[in-house]
């Protein structure tokens, strides 16, 4: 099965080619060039379009379609506690109908492989973690589902209800089940597995450390939640008398087989390290925003040669999910944080959306456009009304965000065409997470 994508401009991560082409076989990139495209099964033709690697989504909570909107001013930890009691009373089902949202929105703005951090496991309530990996397969989204857990309720001084943390060797055990059902750890994979304990405010320091044990065992990554606000920092010095960084580091969560969510609060020397160790940074500006919670320092991670990624973090943080739009807000907020225009450009901007990400979720098989990697590839228009005429088009996709994708591409596989998904009805899709989150409201 061949695929050839023709495009006004091919911007392959490294290079940008004029009517350049990408020839997909059997999910691989085969073949990028310009000029006469060679002959192929299916032929996708955009030459309004600028075509770009698939965007990476390094930190989301798909769960959360289901309560957007919720506490709309509050600070983490006030969004947090008013929350949890919401969650608790979700079902597989609920996370079905939220994943679905979620994954149908992120594959509309051209991302192609995205993470998911579920960390809620209701109890008695089976079935989650499916779901999620059943969904991907069914969107046709490449997929890194993060095994989450909290295990620090608020009886042993954590932040979250008793009802909503699982014993500790439950969760372990899950996890290396959730492993050994779903980890693909090949090249071209469709699914890999992670192990990411919430967050030090949810989680206890032991199965911290026994959570690194078992991904390091099984070969996959670890994620989580690190340095978001400065009340996780109060929380940190006051229960375990450091800094989250160093408590992570101190609990075997450095190097290059983690990367954390968020990442704000870091001292010079905390960035020069995280560089070091080839720790990833998956960056949420829309969310870190709407939070309050500050603005990570990524012109100095860039700077220092770390791998920084994007997230559009959990959609009752961000009601949006659409990585072009966390690609402008990166830029902008970058620029208002180093008072700057220069402390980030456009494809700066458009590296930490793909290649940033990929390298967070360990897959150098994806996010750039040349022979060997993923045919994972999404095109922008730029002759409708918001970017006609644009002078630069790559940075005018970065200046003024497309609503959605035009084309998109994974696994060789076309999966929206002509901004309209192929693989559910879109309708259908928010008239269930409408009825659904009016469920969830109770
Ligand atoms: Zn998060």
């Amino acid at each position: 099965m061949t695929l050839v994508v023709k495009a006004g401009l091919v911007w392959t991560g490294s290079r940008e080619i004029e009517g350049g082409w990408v020839l997909a076989r059997d999910g691989m990139i085969a073949q990028v060039g310009s000029g006469v495209a060679p002959h192929a099964d299916e032929v996708v033709d955009d030459p309004n379009c600028v075509a770009m690697p698939g965007l990476v989504n390094a930190h989301d909570h798909m769960y959360q379609w289901a309560t957007r909107g919720y506490v709309p001013d509050g600070t983490l930890f006030e969004w947090l506690r008013a929350l949890y009691p919401v969650w608790a009373r979700m079902d597989a089902e609920v996370v079905r109908v939220a994943a679905r949202a979620a994954m149908a929105k992120l594959l509309l703005s051209g991302c192609t492989l995205s993470s998911d951090h579920h960390y809620v496991f209701p109890h008695g309530q089976a079935g989650i973690f499916e779901a999620l990996v059943e969904t991907a397969r069914e969107l046709g989204i490449r997929f890194h589902p993060c095994r989450g857990s909290m295990s620090l309720g608020e009886s042993k001084g954590g932040l979250p209800p008793d009802s909503v943390v699982e014993e500790h060797d439950a969760i372990l055990a899950d996890t290396e089940e959730m492993i050994r059902r779903y980890h693909d750890p090949r090249p071209g994979s469709m699914c890999r597995v992670v192990v990411a304990p919430c967050s030090p405010f949810s989680v206890t320091p032991q199965l911290m450390r026994d959570s690194a044990a078992l991904a390091r065992k099984h070969g996959v990554r670890l994620h989580t939640h690190v340095a978001e606000t400065l009340d996780e920092e109060r929380f940190c010095v006051e229960n375990f008398g450091m800094r989250p960084y160093k408590l992570m580091e101190d609990l075997g969560w450095t190097g290059d087989d983690v990367w954390y969510a968020h990442g704000i609060h870091l001292s010079d020397a905390e960035v020069s390290r995280v560089a070091e160790v080839k720790t990833g940074i998956a960056h949420c500006p829309s969310s870190n925003m709407r939070l309050g919670a500050g603005a990570c320092r990524v012109a100095d991670l860039v700077r220092a040669g770390a791998r920084v990624g994007l997230g559009v973090d959990g959609s009752a943080s961000n009601e949006d999910a659409n990585l072009a739009m966390e690609a402008h807000q990166a830029l902008l907020l970058a620029r208002v944080r180093a008072t700057s225009p220069q402390a980030l450009d456009a494809r700066a901007a458009w590296m930490l959306a793909t290649r940033g990400g990929a390298e967070c979720l360990g897959r150098d098989d994806c996010a750039t456009l040349e022979a060997g990697k993923c045919a994972d590839i999404a095109c922008f228009r730029i002759d409708d009304l918001a970017h006609a005429g644009i002078k630069d088009p790559l940075a005018g996709l970065a200046l003024a965000p497309p609503a959605r994708a035009q084309t998109v591409v994974v696994n060789g596989r076309v999966v929206v065409r002509e901004g309209r998904l192929l693989t559910a009805d879109e309708g259908e899709v928010a008239r269930e997470i409408a009825a659904t989150s009016a469920r969830m409201a109770g």
